[in-house]
């Protein structure tokens, strides 16, 4: 069984159709979504389209999702968050905001083994940053292994000693630990953070034990451009080229 990983995907159309025709080729058995398919960027109803055909086995909503869809006030955005969240609640129709706020709410098991959540699984908005939010975090685990999103930075925790391989690259398998916990965020679809501006995604491979991280590089361009014609911040459109 291979899981098809998506997170933070964010309204980024260019980006999200990059990564379904690399993962297309990669290929996968079904798909989880980790939550924020909206926010930020220009074309929410589009992306959640693409999303919701895919038929995922497992989503959780994302803290843009909640507020996007009028669950929660965006009280802890910052003015540039609160705008695009705005902008996407004015351009959603009443049935996509509904199937917004009806995402689930994480963390939730999709099998006895595999655990996803949005932020960590004590609190569905929290970051998970350093080690000692992750040793919080694997603490509160169901499962050997939890997917994470939320900060948009790809990332292993583990108590097992034995380091797990990265090469850090755009193709990068990651063996995980057989005999403990295994915390994963395999990056962001529509906002990457952590300075490479390719779309970020994972291939969970449940037989072989492994998580395959790629990057894939998507017509920035377009996404800016489409971001800057719907007269959202410009910063949300000049951040895509610089991952972060
Ligand atoms: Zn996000």
């Amino acid at each position: 069984m291979r899981y098809l990983i998506l997170s933070d995907l964010h309204a980024n159309l260019p980006a999200l159709d990059a990564v379904l025709a690399d993962a297309t080729g990669v290929g996968y058995d079904a798909v989880i979504v980790l939550g924020d398919l909206v926010g930020y960027g220009a074309q929410p109803a589009a992306v959640m389209e693409r999303t919701f055909a895919l038929n995922p086995v497992a989503m959780v909503r994302g803290n843009h999702d909640k507020v996007c869809a009028g669950i929660e006030p965006a009280t802890t955005f910052n003015d540039v968050a609160r705008a695009s969240a705005e902008w996407t609640a004015a351009r959603l129709s009443p049935g996509e905001l509904r199937a917004l706020g009806e995402l689930p709410i994480g963390p939730r098991l999709v099998t006895d083994d595999l655990e996803i959540c949005h932020g960590a699984p004590f609190d569905e908005d929290h970051y998970v940053f350093d080690l000692r939010d992750a040793g919080l975090a694997i603490e509160a685990m169901s499962g050997r292994i939890c997917l994470f999103g939320h900060t948009h930075l790809p990332a292993l925790y583990t108590t097992v000693d034995d380091p797990v391989e990265s090469s850090g690259g755009d193709d990068d398998t990651l063996r995980l630990p057989t005999g403990g916990p295994s915390l994963i965020n395999v990056g962001s679809v529509g906002q990457p953070r952590d300075g490479d501006p390719r779309a970020a995604y994972g291939v969970f491979d449940v037989d072989q034990g492994t998580m395959r991280l790629r990057r894939v590089a998507y017509d920035v361009a377009a996404a800016q451009a489409a971001i800057l014609e719907a007269g959202l911040p410009p910063w949300l459109a000049l951040r895509l080229a610089q991952g972060r």
